[in-house]
């Protein structure tokens, strides 16, 4: 499924997100960047040592922040890496701050001249985030970033599992006028 928006293009697909080419793929990290399970795992296994080494070397990342290394053997020459929030019970500023990881993570695209881009569903694996709440935050960001910016061409949101696929299939159809 695909939204133009602007001058970019937001779509939707199933699948692994560390396959894909995209400039720039978003891994969904932890704090301390030295990886983890879920998406993470996945990124670090795919794309070599040389990510780890300079994730290391960058040393961490705060809840909302991005940071940015290269691929290493993956197909995308890019990875920027993100934390979203933990889940606890909603009033902790977890919106807010799933929201910031996905700003965060375009700006620095859009810093490092990156014209496509995936993403993951970040925050809805180990750290727990509501479903439907976190596709709706997540689309809600890109077509808010799309509106005001024209660099990037394509945002994926590269869906693991059929529940988030249609998730995020079911927003992108209520927010489409
Ligand atoms: P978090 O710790 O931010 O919750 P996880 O990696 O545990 O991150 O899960 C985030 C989402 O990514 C989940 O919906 C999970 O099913 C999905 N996921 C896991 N592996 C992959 C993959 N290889 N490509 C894309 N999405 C994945």
């Amino acid at each position: 499924m695909e939204l133009q928006i602007n001058k970019g293009v937001i779509s939707l697909i199933q699948g692994d997100i560390s396959k894909q080419d995209t400039e720039a793929i978003v891994n969904a990290a932890n704090k301390t960047l030295r990886g983890g399970g879920g998406v993470d795992g996945a990124i670090h296994r795919a794309g070599g040592k040389a990510i780890l080494e300079e994730c290391i070397e960058i040393g961490g990342c705060e809840t909302g922040d991005a940071v940015i290394t290269t691929g290493g053997n993956l197909p995308s020459p890019y990875v920027i890496h993100t934390v979203g929030p933990v889940y606890r019970d909603g009033t902790k500023g977890e919106p807010e701050l799933l929201a910031s990881a996905y700003s965060s993570s375009l700006k620095l695209a859009s810093a490092n001249n990156i014209k496509s881009i995936s993403f993951p569903s970040i925050s809805t694996g180990a750290y727990r985030f509501p479903l439907a709440q976190a596709a709706e935050i997540a689309l809600q960001t890109a077509i808010d970033y799309l509106r005001k910016h024209d660099d990037i061409e394509r945002i994926c949101f590269v869906l693991f599992g059929q529940d988030a696929f249609d998730a995020f299939e079911k927003k992108l159809k209520q927010m489409i006028p």
